[in-house]
Order: structure tokens, then sequence, then C-alpha cells
């Protein structure tokens, strides 16, 4: 859960608990089992007659597909501050999806394409009325902490 001085960067986004853990919040189909992130309204698999949907956490682990390095800062509307580069990871999932989520926990040269990761949700920037807006980001989960 977040506290009082924390929000989310989105609402029905990701849910965070209370050792900082965090999992997406998704859809995921009751006919077709096809899972969705953002959550939908619908599934959209076109062979799928159920078409019914429902809210499932997902996300908590995945492993590293593809990566970028976002080197220069963007335009305005993405809040982030302090502003440094970072690396934004297309995340294979074990529900069968892939994501996109900023890399945290580790330096750009150490990032390796099927790293296994871990979801945690940390703060973006300190928002006008002084609390933290929170964003989920993947970093690296290492041997000890997979039991
Ligand atoms: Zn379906």
């Amino acid at each position: 859960m977040t506290t009082s001085q924390q929000v989310p960067v989105a609402d029905e986004l990701f849910e965070v608990s209370v050792d900082g853990a965090a999992a997406l919040v998704g859809s995921r189909c009751t006919g077709c089992g096809t899972h969705y992130f953002p959550k939908s309204l619908s599934c959209r698999n076109p062979r799928c007659e159920t078409k019914r949907v429902e809210e499932v956490l997902l996300g908590r682990h995945g492993t590293l597909y593809s990566y970028t390095v976002q080197g220069y800062r963007p335009p305005a509307l993405f809040g982030m501050d302090p502003w440094t580069p970072y690396a934004i990871g297309l995340v294979q999932l074990p529900e069968g999806l892939r994501v996109l989520g900023m890399l945290t926990g580790c330096d750009l040269d150490e990032i390796r394409i099927g790293m296994p990761l871990r979801l945690l949700a940390e703060p973006l920037y300190r928002a006008t009325d002084g609390r933290e807006v929170l964003t989920y980001k993947f970093s690296p989960l290492h041997e000890e902490e997979t039991s």
C-alpha cells in the first residue's frame, strides 16, 4: 500500500504492498485465459467467444526481453526528478504478455537480456503538494531472492 505521503503516478495501474513489492493491475479473460496490461474492458482475442475479463494482479516477476536506454530528458509531460539517463525494459511475464517498465537497481552496463526481474515501486518525482509520486519499475532479481 502507499502512504498518505505517496501517490501512484496513475490510478489502477499497480499495487504496492507494505514491504515495497508491487504487482501490476491487469485483466484475465475467463474464457480464453489471455492476460492484458493495463486493464482491459473486454477480451481482444478474435477467436474468443466469452470476452469476459476479470481483474488480476500480475507482473511480480519477469525476465528482460529487450531494453533501451533513455539518454536525453523527455518532454515535460514525463515527470522525473532528479533526472538521470535510465533504461526502459520490455519484460516477458509468466502470464504470457510483455510489458514496458523502467529498470532500476543496477548500472546501465549491467543490464542483460534474459535477466530475471522483480517488480517494485519507487518515487518518480515530488508533486507540488509535497507527496512522492510512485511508479512501478523492474529490478534485477538476485539468486538469494528467488526462494
Ligand atoms: Zn478471451
